[in-house]
């Protein structure tokens, strides 16, 4: 008999209570291993699919989108989709899905967890100690840090993320400025945001947390022009994408103390290699991409993505678009 349910490809495993939303209504195949698939991999399980379930790791580029000539929807697992050629993807009539709001929360938490952690030299003292290095008595010159309370927070992409993170800093007694693309008159008045201008923001923030998209226009945000208009005393939080920070420029600029510190969520490329001198650095911490990783976010997220497949391949507008433009070619 022919099987004429729609097709869907998960490139990892995920969620049980997910899996099941995708397979009441569609024939579901899940990338058994750990490691994801290869390019070519990925081409043949796409190849026929209505639809793909895709995380950071997969490259959804132009020649995926032109082989897969059956695919109606790419469902990220994540908001950003910097992974996917969504242009190439609109212009084929393909949705793309993400999952905003639901991670927020969660990865506001490892920004600011990240920012305390820079500031307090938390992960430094942590390796120290288990180096057995705690030798000498209490003393009162050793291990200080950045005040947290009081300082100024500077927000780069006051979006759903970087509100959280503003609404944290502002439990911590922290002032806060921002950037973004559009300016935000009404979070200003309602939590007491100020705009500034990125030069400005960049020489007044002691801390300053990126949360914009990885887009042509936002790579190498941070390079070394705006590591050398920030403060020698300021440290800079990066949970947004590795690419908005030239790498390069921040090793020298930690190197070479034009900044106290960093604290990264994500590198240029994922995995960051061994050998990569940033992680040589004692006034860099580092977590591998693990901004969203709570169990309940990841739990909504892999729904919310199970969820947009199902919406697109059955005709459905999705909860969440990356590019909503496709609705109008398709009528829905
Ligand atoms: P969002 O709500 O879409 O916020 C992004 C903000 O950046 C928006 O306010 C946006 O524009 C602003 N923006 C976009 N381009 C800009 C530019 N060129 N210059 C200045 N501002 C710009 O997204 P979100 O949910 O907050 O997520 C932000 C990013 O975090 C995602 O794209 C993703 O890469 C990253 N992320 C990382 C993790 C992790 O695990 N580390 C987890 C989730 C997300 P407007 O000012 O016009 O509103």
């Amino acid at each position: 008999m022919v099987n004429l349910r729609p097709r869907v490809f998960v490139t990892r495993r995920f969620f049980p209570e997910a899996l099941e939303v995708l397979t009441d209504a569609v024939e579901t195949e899940v990338w058994p291993h750990d490691d994801p698939p290869t390019p070519k991999q990925l081409l043949e399980k796409i190849d026929g699919a209505d639809g793909v379930l895709t995380n950071i790791m997969d490259n959804v580029d132009a020649n995926v989108l032109r082989t897969a000539h059956r695919l109606k929807v790419v469902s990220q697992l994540g908001v950003g989709v910097d992974n996917i050629d969504v242009a190439e993807a609109t212009l084929r009539g393909v949705l793309v899905g993400n999952t905003p709001g639901v991670l927020a929360k969660a990865t506001a938490d490892i920004g600011f967890g990240l920012l305390m952690s820079a500031a307090r030299r938390i992960g430094e003292s942590d390796r120290w100690l288990r180096a057995g290095k705690w030798t000498m008595q209490y003393h009162p010159m050793v291990w200080l840090g950045a005040e947290v309370h009081g300082a100024t927070l500077g927000i780069v992409g006051m979006g759903q993320i970087g509100l959280e993170m503003a609404k944290r800093a502002l439990g911590f007694d922290m002032r806060v400025i921002y950037y973004s693309r559009t300016r935000k008159p009404d979070l200003e008045a309602e939590f007491g945001l100020e705009y500034f201008d990125p030069s400005d923001l960049l020489s007044t923030a002691d801390f300053v947390s990126l949360h914009i998209p990885l887009t042509l226009e936002t790579r190498h945000f941070i390079g070394e022009r705006e590591l050398r208009m920030m403060k020698p005393t300021s440290i800079l939080v990066n949970v947004a994408r590795g690419g908005v920070v030239d790498s390069q420029a921040l090793y020298i600029a930690l190197s070479e103390g034009w900044i106290s510190g960093a604290a990264l969520d994500v590198t240029d490329p994922e995995p960051i290699l061994p050998d990569d001198p940033l992680l040589t650095l004692e006034n860099l911490v580092i977590t591998p991409h693990i901004g969203s990783a709570s169990i309940a976010s990841r739990r909504h997220t892999c729904l919310l993505a199970a969820r947009n497949v199902v919406a697109g391949i059955q005709g459905r507008r999705l909860e969440a678009c990356a590019n909503p433009e496709v609705y109008a070619a398709k009528g829905i």
